[in-house]
């Protein structure tokens, strides 16, 4: 069974101090394939770094909604250089959290429309960070993602409502260890919406432990396992059937190449 965690910070303190121990547990457990996650310069270089290291680990590089207030012109050339780097599957996290505000609303807005302009320049992917900020972030990917290549909502923790109009413009959407909470209905039901060929899997470790193991503090790639049984049960499928399709999906959406 091969299954990618599409969405991880291996380079974040919690994990950065032991990746090749995280990845061995990660590979026990059936998750071989990673894409380490990048939101603010110094961990854009790291990602790249480490990705560099690992088989089937790739990076992404962006500024996270948090950090939009530090972007100038030179963090977006930077940005646009190591975009470039052939470990590079996509922009991102970029996006707009009004649940936590630590950037102003209007830097958030600015840097994630910018970030979808490199992203069409460079003909890559966008994984898109959305907290509490729906219509807004629609409303950006109308105006400025018209021509980027792909687009998936990380971390979706919306209603099958939600979902649907996310699908109808044609984008990705991927799930943590929310879907296992027990509070967590809502996603179940927006998960049972949407199709194999849109949908991905993802740790956003070291946050969003899965039931059962939600008690662990810090989250590992091993640990998504959880959730693609999890998914795979309100599929109605078996685990390794639904790995085979999550994980084309994921291929496909990152233009990984083949095993
Ligand atoms: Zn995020
Ligand atoms: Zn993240």
């Amino acid at each position: 069974m091969e299954l990618i965690d599409t969405h991880c910070h291996l380079t974040f303190e919690e994990l950065a101090g032991d990746v090749a121990a995280v990845i061995e547990r990660s590979r026990a457990a059936g998750v071989t394939g990673w894409i380490t996650v990048g939101t603010d310069p110094q961990q854009n270089r790291k990602a790249i770094e480490l990705a560099e290291r690992f088989e089937n680990m790739y990076a992404t590089v962006g500024i996270h909604p948090h950090d939009a207030r530090t972007v100038t012109a030179d963090t977006l050339k930077e940005l646009r250089e190591l975009a470039q780097n052939e470990k590079v599957v996509a922009i991102g996290e970029t996006g707009l959290d009004f649940h936590y505000n630590l950037s102003k609303q209007s830097d958030q807005r600015r840097v994630f429309a910018s970030q979808l302009k490199i992203a069409k320049d460079l003909n890559l992917p966008v994984i898109v960070h959305c907290r509490e900020a729906f219509e807004e972030t629609m409303s950006i990917l109308e105006q400025h993602g018209r021509g980027v290549k792909r687009v998936v909502f990380h971390c979706f923790s919306g209603s099958a409502e939600q979902a649907k109009i996310v699908l109808g413009y044609g984008f990705y959407i991927s799930f943590t260890g929310v879907v296992t909470f027990k509070n967590a209905e809502a996603v179940r039901e927006a998960a049972q919406i949407v199709p194999l060929d849109r949908l991905m899997v993802e740790t956003d470790c070291p946050y969003m432990s899965p039931e059962p193991m939600r008690k662990q503090k810090i989250n590992e790639p091993a640990l998504m396992i959880h959730t693609a049984r999890c998914l795979a049960e309100l599929k109605r499928m078996d685990l390794a059937d639904f790995a085979e399709a999550v994980t084309a999906t994921s291929r496909a959406f990152f233009s990984l190449p083949e095993k």
